[in-house]
């Protein structure tokens, strides 16, 4: 109130309520309480602090104060808007089951749990129990890796891209490395098989063309100073048409004894029975491949991860080489991994990756989605569709799926963004203007949400809201 201003008539200015809330007091509300424990008390203030600074520079406060800002309003607004860029659980419904950006593989409830106990103590991480001396921190993964896939001995780096730099960087550093030009690909955001070789000091001889490389090429191509015959899997493109690629036995059986053939085999196929013609990880060692190289985090289903399996001496130089200690993993992905193939050698569910649970609840995926089209008839239809493993996995390989088309009053763009900005958040996509949700890939444990959302998002409709 400002009662010196001659200006203004006392009946104006009584009005106008230039005072904003104190920080202290709006840090009570209990509209707040629950961004205080989600965001922190100090990013909650500042959040605060930063709404009443932009309030007070608006041209509305200055002219009128408070009397047309919803002050509480507007604050719980920003925190909602932060609250977006925390992890949340959201609910995959793309139809493809390695989706990258959602975190590519869920992993199994039980499997979680069990590590639950070893994480929240010390443990014997670099700790030979038997002999109390500092050991390595292979934990019993090289025994588990023995006896899936016959490997003399395996290493656990922070993600496959990292497995394949170390290959490179300890094996054939300053020496060449003999690669198919069909097989120079980038993998997702900006790893390229090329580049990554410039970055470890390796000189790329490259072979072949883009369709055809022959055991021929590969040999021919060998010198003095050859480390490496690097083949890397196909994972996230297909050529078609006239193919060939070199019998692998073939090569390793004509590569002199300074040449180790490396397989960067990316997806960690190896016992799933949903991709019969991709060759498996065992199948690789079996053919005389010295090494090969792929995610935890892809048919697998583990942790973020990157695995290097095979001849001994060349892991434990692998293990000693310096940058181990930038690439090494920590107690929680190692005793994860743990558990994981545990309950894989003993064909446990909870050993199986996404993809393979996913595939293998297709019929039930079809009945929930044809029940929920009973329940939704008026806003949506049912529709067949195909799902993907994704991921960076078999592009050319679809599986049977199915989903459901919505016919709502919004805006296809709108539909899509509103369902992925609620709790919990829904990725469906568009397909010739229409928002899809394939249902395929909709975990289990999310189908109460999901029905719970949409069922509160249909009934605002049938009741004229979103109109
Ligand atoms: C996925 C993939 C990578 C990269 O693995 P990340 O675990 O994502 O680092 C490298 N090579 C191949 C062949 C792949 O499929």
């Amino acid at each position: 109130m400002n009662s010196k201003s001659p200006q203004l008539s006392e009946a104006s200015t009584a009005r106008i309520n230039y005072r904003l809330p104190q920080v202290e007091q709006l840090l009570q509300l209990t509209l707040l309480a629950p961004f205080i424990s989600q965001l922190s008390r100090p990013v909650v203030t500042d959040l605060i602090r930063a709404e009443l600074a932009s309030i007070r520079q608006s041209e509305t406060f200055k002219t009128e104060g408070t009397q047309h800002i919803d002050v509480n309003q507007r604050i719980v607004q920003r925190c909602e808007r932060l609250m977006l860029q925390r992890q949340h659980r959201v609910i995959n419904a793309t139809g493809i089951a390695l989706h990258t950006n959602l975190g590519r593989s869920p992993l199994h409830q039980e499997v979680w749990d069990a590590i639950s106990e070893v994480n929240t103590g010390y443990t014997n991480l670099e700790i030979t129990l038997e002999n109390g001396k500092r050991g390595g921190r292979n934990g019993l993964l090289p025994t588990l890796v023995r006896s899936w896939l016959g490997a003399e001995n395996v290493l656990l780096v922070n993600n496959n891209a990292a497995s394949v730099y170390l290959v490179l960087l300890e094996l054939a550093k300053g020496k060449e490395v003999i690669v198919s030009r069909g097989e120079q690909i980038q993998i997702g955001g900006g790893f390229r098989i090329p580049d990554i070789l410039a970055l470890s000091g390796c000189k790329l001889v490259e072979v072949g063309t883009t369709n055809v490389t022959t055991a021929d090429d590969y040999i021919n191509a060998i010198t003095d100073d050859t480390a490496l015959v690097l083949m890397v899997h196909q994972s996230n493109f297909f050529i078609g048409g006239f193919t060939e690629s070199p019998d692998i036995r073939d090569v390793k059986r004509r590569l002199p004894s300074h040449v180790n053939l490396v397989i960067d085999q990316g997806s960690g196929m190896s016992t799933e029975s949903f991709a019969p013609d991709e060759t498996q990880l065992a199948t690789y060692l079996d053919m005389g491949a010295d090494l090969v190289c792929f995610s935890g985090d892809k048919i697998l289903g583990g942790p973020q991860a990157g695995l290097i399996a095979g001849r001994d001496d060349l892991i434990q130089r692998l293990g000693r080489n310096p940058m181990m200690r930038a690439f090494r993993c920590g107690r929680i992905i190692l005793s994860l991994m743990e558990e994981l193939l545990v309950r894989k050698l003993n064909q446990d569910t909870a050993g199986q990756g996404i993809a393979e649970r996913t595939l293998a609840h297709l019929p039930q995926a079809r009945q929930w989605c044809e029940s929920l089209a009973q329940r939704w008839p008026h806003w949506v239809a049912f529709v067949a569709l195909s799902t993907q493993v994704g991921g960076g996995t078999m592009p050319a390989q679809t599986y049977p799926g199915c989903g459901l088309v919505l016919n709502t009053p919004l805006k296809p763009q709108a539909l899509l963004d509103h369902l992925r900005l609620g709790t919990p958040a829904i990725f469906g996509y568009l397909h010739n203007n229409q928002v899809v949700l394939n249902l395929t890939t909709v975990l289990a444990a999310d189908q109460a949400a999901f029905v719970e959302r949409l069922d509160a998002f249909f009934q605002q409709l049938d009741s004229g809201e979103h109109a």
